[in-house]
């Protein structure tokens, strides 16, 4: 008899054979999610000019030394400045210029007043917003009254006061999410070097199985495992491609598996890796294929999810993940097994998912078998103000073709192989799946 394996044992397998993906470079957001491996040098300051932080005008300081709006200071405007623009008007002694935010700072302007401060070149009294050109056709040509003193420097974001020429911005190892990306873009990049999302094929096997959308015949079901898959698959930051469902047929399994070798980075299976006398993936795997590649079967101390094939195939030595086909244990087993693989993959730490201590809510109690480590569904509550640990209830049964009750389950119970009986209000281990 071939030995059973622990949970652990076969996911430090399985680890040992994943090699994170050679970097590439990629556009931007198609780097979203992925690892930097390098580090980002700002190859130019950023604002890479002085420019104002609000809509108002560009003024020589000790033009509006003491001004108030009793003794506002009268100053000629002499043009605009937008944002984008090129040509600058030079600030004189006794001038202003209209100036916009985001808009490069003109020579000799030392700061900006803010439109409120102003007449906004009506003549009138404070303004609150910039009036268009139409309405204060003055005002370039015209006077503004600005009604309060500023210091030099004021409501002008320095070059460089965001980050300067020569700086590291973000480093190798950095996972990039919408901020890091908008730096990214900021700095001007349009590519970056990454390590790729992984490649997951997912094909799901059973003769059984009908496309949803599509009408059952007697004894038939839909399928859904490689629909979960996939859609797991890219929670975990692969991209995935869903093959769907193959005939418990050996020979057509086997080519439709090696027809996908080309576009994946590790292949997922679900169904046909029990005893049965249907169990393809078992039959079609298990052999040695022409690259020496193999995959192995395995029973596992686990529930759901005993029969777990994993190898690495074909020229390139895919990694083969062959999971149980009845839906929870599918679906339990990529959590355990193909999500550390495909973030192993990616680079990304952790691999797993971190667990929690949590309580068991007090009505409920488990019991579990001997000798097995099992996975519950539960719904988590978070410790709620003065707790110390959140709670955790049970959802649904131990049946692994309880679809709904995964469904309303947010994470999974972990019970150790050696307990087998817990008690409301005792901590349980608790892995939330969000
Ligand atoms: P198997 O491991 O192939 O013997 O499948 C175990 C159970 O899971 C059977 O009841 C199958 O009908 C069911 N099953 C297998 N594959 C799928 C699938 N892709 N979607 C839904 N149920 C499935
Ligand atoms: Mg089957």
């Amino acid at each position: 008899m071939n030995k059973t394996w622990s949970v652990e044992e076969h996911l430090d397998d399985i680890l040992r054979s994943v090699r994170p993906l050679e970097p590439i470079e990629l556009q931007l957001l198609d780097a979203q999610g992925c690892v930097l491996v390098e580090d980002i040098t700002v190859p130019a300051s950023l604002p890479p000019f002085d420019n104002s932080s609000m809509d108002g005008y560009a003024v020589r300081v000790s033009d509006v030394e003491g001004a108030s709006e009793e003794f506002p200071a009268v100053l000629a405007v002499i043009g605009d400045v937008a944002a984008g623009s090129g040509e600058l008007p030079t600030v004189a002694p006794g001038q202003a210029a209209r100036i916009m935010t985001g808009a490069p700072m003109p020579p000799g302007a030392e700061a900006v007043v803010p439109v409120e401060w102003t007449d906004g070149g009506t003549g009138k009294g404070p303004a609150d917003s910039m009036p268009a050109r139409s309405a204060a056709p003055e005002a370039a040509g015209g006077e503004v009254r600005v009604h309060r003193a500023v210091a030099a420097g004021a409501h002008v974001r320095e070059q460089g006061s965001d980050v300067r020429a020569g700086t590291v911005a973000l480093t190798a190892g950095t996972v990039l999410e919408a901020p890091q990306v908008g730096l990214l873009a900021a700095i001007g990049r349009g590519t970056v070097r990454v390590r790729p999302r992984p490649r997951v094929v997912v094909l799901s096997t059973g003769s059984e199985l009908v496309e949803p959308g599509g009408e059952l015949g007697p004894g038939q079901i839909f399928d859904s495992n490689s629909y979960v898959l996939t859609a797991a698959a890219r929670s975990a930051g692969a991209l995935a491609y869903r093959v769907g469902a193959v005939a418990d047929d050996a020979d057509t399994l086997r080519a439709a598996i090696e027809d996908q070798l080309i576009r994946a980075d590790i292949v997922v299976t679900s169904g046909g890796v029990s005893v049965g006398a249907y169990d393809v993936v078992k039959e079609a795997l298990s052999r040695v294929d022409e690259a020496g590649g193999s995959v192995e079967f395995r029973r596992l101390a686990m529930q759901p999810g005993k029969p777990q094939g994993f190898g690495l195939i074909g020229p390139d030595r895919t990694p083969l993940l062959a999971l149980p086909g009845n839906p929870v244990s599918s679906y339990v087993s990529f959590e355990l097994f193909v999500r550390p693989a495909v973030r192993a993959l990616m680079g990304v730490t952790p691999v797993r998912r971190p667990a929690v201590a949590a309580q068991l809510a007090a009505r409920d109690a488990l019991t579990s078998p001997e000798g097995k480590r099992q996975f519950l569904r539960g719904r988590y509550t978070p410790p709620q103000e003065g707790e110390e640990l959140g709670t955790v209830r049970p959802v649904g049964g131990a049946g692994s073709h309880l679809i709904t009750a995964l469904a309303q389950a947010d994470a999974l119970i972990d019970i150790p192989e050696r307990t087998c009986d817990i008690g409301p209000g005792e901590e349980v281990s608790v892995i939330p799946l969000v």
